[in-house]
């Protein structure tokens, strides 16, 4: 009776041990030493099947009588049977005695092999009934113990790959209850875990979205599963996000669906690029074609009728067909210009550019220009060169020069200046012309966008011209903006870092 007590007195132990708080590394050799307790052993070992099946020794206490190499060789051998065996076995030397015990994991059809135990006494006695019974409870409560260990590192895994995601995932049950809610959800939705938790998912729907989300659910739980399925959903500040979504079907052991796990991709980029790559053709083809068929309608007049036409009129129309001609040239510069941009950004051969001779080259491209513009240039002390690479300096001004005139329909003044700004250069192109809305500042830039006034709908242009701009001034690692009110001209500044070469 009293030994009974006292085995159930240790296997209380182990059990406390294995699982209580403890971390397993530290409730191991505790629950090991219960064991031994209960086993009278003066040895012990527990090893663990690592992810191909293989044991690996966990822990391990030998008395000095059992911890040389002979007694260590015949638990590893009776370890190597047990295992093989799946059963209990022994082992003595006439001095001591060892037993091993499997740690098994039964399932419907086969015992999984997930570890062992060996013992060792220095007595030789024959394995008796109640230390056999205490050594199978022993070699449960480690099988169970590792099991729950590793569901925990499992969980926590995958919680980790759930946590780190830039997707939002997030699991419902199957009455559209949201049961987990991640990181990514939070950033993607904008709903806080704690304000999500328990709801039922619909307020995430646009109503007209409501009929999509039914089918896609339909055929999740037809065929466990649903990818690729673009939509939107409803962010708390009640906007819309683009999303491609991935549905998965949950099923417990017995087959039986219980939850459905939903991963939200952000496609608003995607979205926008689709949008941007349908407004580019339809702009590409018309402002190619305009240039295009002035040239092909003016090479067929002279080609017809160049002979009927007199001198200045075949000199004016071939003007016209030089004019769009280079025209057509700019365009496809800039396109490619923009192309390269995007696809990594301009490479930059930095020197030192004499600001003046910059400016001379500006003011002479344009000195021939119809609306006769009066350049003024001024250059202030501290800002005599430029340290940027020569050729995407002149392009910027080109651009910025070409804007002020093109939309200043009376032609006048426009002035160029460079003005030392600390260890910055300030860059700039002021015109007295319409000016720009201050709805219309802050996206000049952006690739394609033109200001919706009267001026510029008369004024050809793709709107490319400023995002190039953008693009070498990124390239300097510098900054620009405009600044304008309506009706008294626009100036952009390009503020480039120029501290090494001053
Ligand atoms: P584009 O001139 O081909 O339209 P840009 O990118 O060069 O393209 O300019 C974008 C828009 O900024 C123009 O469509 C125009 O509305 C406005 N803009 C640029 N420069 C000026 C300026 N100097 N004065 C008034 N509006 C300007």
């Amino acid at each position: 009776m009293t030994q009974r007590y006292q085995r159930l007195v240790l296997l209380n132990r182990m059990s406390v041990a294995l699982f209580g708080d403890k971390p397993f590394a530290a409730a191991l050799p505790e629950a090991c030493h219960a064991a031994m307790a209960l086993m009278g052993a003066q040895s012990v070992e527990v090893f663990f099947a690592d992810e191909l099946g293989r044991p690996v020794s966990f822990y391990r206490h030998a008395d000095k009588r059992l911890a040389g190499e002979p007694s260590h060789a015949t638990e590893r051998e009776l370890l190597t049977r047990a295992l093989g065996e799946r059963k209990i076995v022994t082992a003595t030397d006439g001095l001591r005695s060892w037993e091993a015990a499997p740690l098994l994991r039964l399932t419907a059809e086969v015992a999984i092999v997930t570890g062992g135990v060996v013992f060792g006494r220095v007595k030789a006695e024959p394995l008796d009934s109640e230390r056999e019974g205490g050594l199978v409870e022993i070699a449960r409560h480690l099988r169970n113990a590792r099991m729950i260990q590793q569901t925990l590192q499992h969980q926590k895994i995958s919680a980790a790959i759930v946590d780190q995601s830039a997707d939002a995932i997030f699991v419902t049950d199957l009455h559209e209850k949201i049961l987990t809610w991640n990181a990514g959800a939070e950033d993607l939705l904008q709903w806080r875990l704690d304000e999500v938790l328990g709801r039922h998912g619909a307020f995430l729907v646009p109503p007209e979205r409501v009929e999509q989300i039914r089918d896609v659910i339909a055929e999740v739980h037809a065929k466990g599963f649903k990818n690729g399925v673009e939509t939107e959903r409803v962010r708390k500040d009640g906007s819309l996000v683009a999303i491609e979504g991935t549905f998965t079907l949950l099923k417990d052991d017995s087959g039986e669906a219980f939850a459905i796990v939903r991963s939200y991709r952000d496609i608003t980029k995607r979205k926008q690029i689709e949008r941007m790559k349908s407004e580019f053709t339809a702009l590409v083809s018309h402002e190619l074609r305009t240039p295009l068929t002035a040239i092909r309608g003016f090479a067929e007049t002279l080609r017809d009728f160049g002979d009927e036409l007199d001198t200045s009129k075949r000199g004016h129309y071939l003007q016209i067909i030089l004019d769009e001609a280079t025209r057509l040239g700019h365009m496809v510069n800039d396109f490619l210009d923009i192309a390269r941009i995007e696809s990594g950004g301009i490479e930059t051969n930095l020197v030192t550019v004499k600001t003046a001779a910059l400016f001379d080259r500006v003011e002479r491209l344009f000195k021939e220009h119809k609306s006769k513009p009066r350049f003024v240039l001024s250059i202030s002390p501290g800002a005599e060169t430029i340290h940027g690479d020569e050729e995407q300096l002149y392009r910027l001004f080109v651009n910025l020069v070409g804007n002020a005139l093109k939309y200043t329909p009376e032609g006048g003044r426009v002035a160029l200046s460079a003005i030392r700004a600390g260890t910055n250069l300030e860059l700039s192109v002021a015109d007295e012309g319409p000016g720009i809305a201050k709805a219309d500042l802050p996206r000049l830039f952006e690739k394609f966008y033109r200001a919706g006034d009267a001026i510029t709908r008369k004024t050809p242009g793709t709107g490319l011209g400023l995002a190039i701009c953008k693009g070498i001034v990124d390239a300097h690692r510098g900054t620009i903006r405009a600044e304008s009110e309506p009706g008294k001209g626009a100036r952009f500044v390009a503020r480039l870092p120029n501290g090494t070469s001053a």
